[in-house]
């Protein structure tokens, strides 16, 4: 093993290593014996010298991500292990071959012991995005081990890495295929068919994350007229227009209601009963009075760090207070949230305010999350991001 840079945490402060929980705040940190730059290996131990991790070094807030609570070399070998025992594991749930569907997430960060790494698969290609250098700089790597390990369910890999990598790095990463080369694939969810476009937009090009939520929808859009808010690509259009009245898209990024009308083209051809608008959420709920059924409020993450917590909870309670008003008496409301620093509780909070604040009478009808192939560490409560609730209101 080569002479690496051991890290010595304070005292008391090796209690979260010990319960496993895989990362390292600078504050934690007593003692760093040599310079380790950026996404360095290193060894961690404790004040009475006992070794605790091994993980990829950062200077920032979370200085080490853990990759192992043994010592080893995280070398493309250990990788190897770590990529085939998360594609084995989505083997268990049905998602490898699976006839209706070929758009997974293939690798969840901390979810899937691969902190820093994500990765999901479209129809053959894999789109990959690394938060820190530790993982950037092994992408060559990993894309190897997706070719041997995928064969020839894969076309090619893109690494998408550019907005995510850390960026004080002073590192500019750069959007490229690693290996073979595609433009925008078709893909299968639930045999609903979607184009999905890495190069474009949020993420690596699909909210994979609602689609269990989606199906959860579809068998509540039975003649109903529907109101899908924050669209993006269509996705939960497209499952409520199997059996809806009506279905309106609406999102503020011109690009992305293209998108969303070229899904519903893919599926149901020109059907009137699907029209889109280019708008802003918060105004187009304004003048919506007993229009809609059902409506969903599926909004970018409204904060991404925890300072500004307490102006994204307003933003929640504002949204859902507009679509609680407007609601048709009877109807049904998805809404959710996907900023990581937003708990489920504070999530709730906000959503119950908003009811009290309209006064109307509101009901839960089922509580939602994301999907296992994001699986959650359950040491690691962080990688538990996506909550929804459904809700009735008289
Ligand atoms: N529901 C989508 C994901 C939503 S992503 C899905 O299942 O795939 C968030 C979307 O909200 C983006 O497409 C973005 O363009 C849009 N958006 C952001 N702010 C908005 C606003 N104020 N009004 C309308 N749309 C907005």
């Amino acid at each position: 093993m080569t002479e690496r840079t051991k890290i010595i945490l304070k005292s008391g402060k090796d209690q979260s290593v010990k319960r496993y929980h895989p990362w390292i705040f600078s504050g934690a940190i007593k003692m760093i014996y040599g310079n380790p730059v950026e996404g360095d290996v290193v060894d961690l131990f404790d004040n009475e010298d006992n070794f605790l991790a091994t993980g990829h070094y950062q200077p920032g807030s979370i200085a080490v991500r853990i990759l192992s609570f043994e010592q080893v070399e995280p070398d493309i070998g250990f990788f190897y292990k770590r990529i085939s025992t998360a594609l084995d594991y989505r083997r268990s749930l049905g998602l490898i071959d699976n006839p209706g569907l070929n758009i997974f997430r293939l690798v969840h960060a901390e979810g899937d012991d691969l902190p820093g790494l994500i990765i999901d698969y479209y129809n053959g290609v894999a789109v990959m995005q690394t938060h820190s250098i530790g993982m950037y700089r092994m992408r060559k790597e990993i894309s190897e081990i997706l070719t041997q390990l995928l064969g020839d369910r894969l076309t090619a890999v893109y690494d998408k890495s550019e907005g995510t990598i850390p960026y004080m790095s002073g590192i500019k990463g750069v959007n490229e295929f690693l290996y073979g080369n595609s433009g925008p694939v078709t893909g299968l969810e639930y045999g609903y068919k979607f184009i999905v476009d890495w190069t474009f937009g949020q993420k690596t090009g699909f909210f994979i994350d609602q689609r269990e939520n989606r199906k959860l929808l579809e068998e509540y859009t039975n003649r109903k007229r529907v109101l899908n808010m924050f669209g993006y690509t269509g996705a939960f259009s497209v499952y409520a227009m199997k059996n809806a009245e009506l279905v309106h898209t609406v999102d503020s990024s011109a690009q992305a209601i293209e998108l969303a009308n070229e899904n519903i083209k893919l599926n149901f051809g020109d059907d009137k009963r699907h029209q889109s608008f280019n708008a802003d959420a918060f105004e187009f709920l304004n003048d919506i009075k007993g229009k809609y059924d059902l409506i969903i409020l599926d909004p970018p993450a409204f904060a991404k760090h925890n300072n500004v917590l307490a102006n994204a909870l307003q933003g929640y309670k504002r949204l859902n207070m507009k679509a609680i008003e407007q609601i048709k008496p009877g109807g049904i409301i998805f809404t959710f949230s996907c900023s990581q620093v937003v708990t489920k509780e504070n999530f709730r909070k906000s959503v119950f305010a908003a009811a009290a604040n309209t006064g109307r009478k509101v009901k839960i009808l089922h509580q939602m999350s994301q999907p296992p192939d994001h699986p959650v560490n359950i040491y690691h409560p962080e990688s538990e991001y996506l909550k929804g609730l459904v809700l009735y209101v008289e």
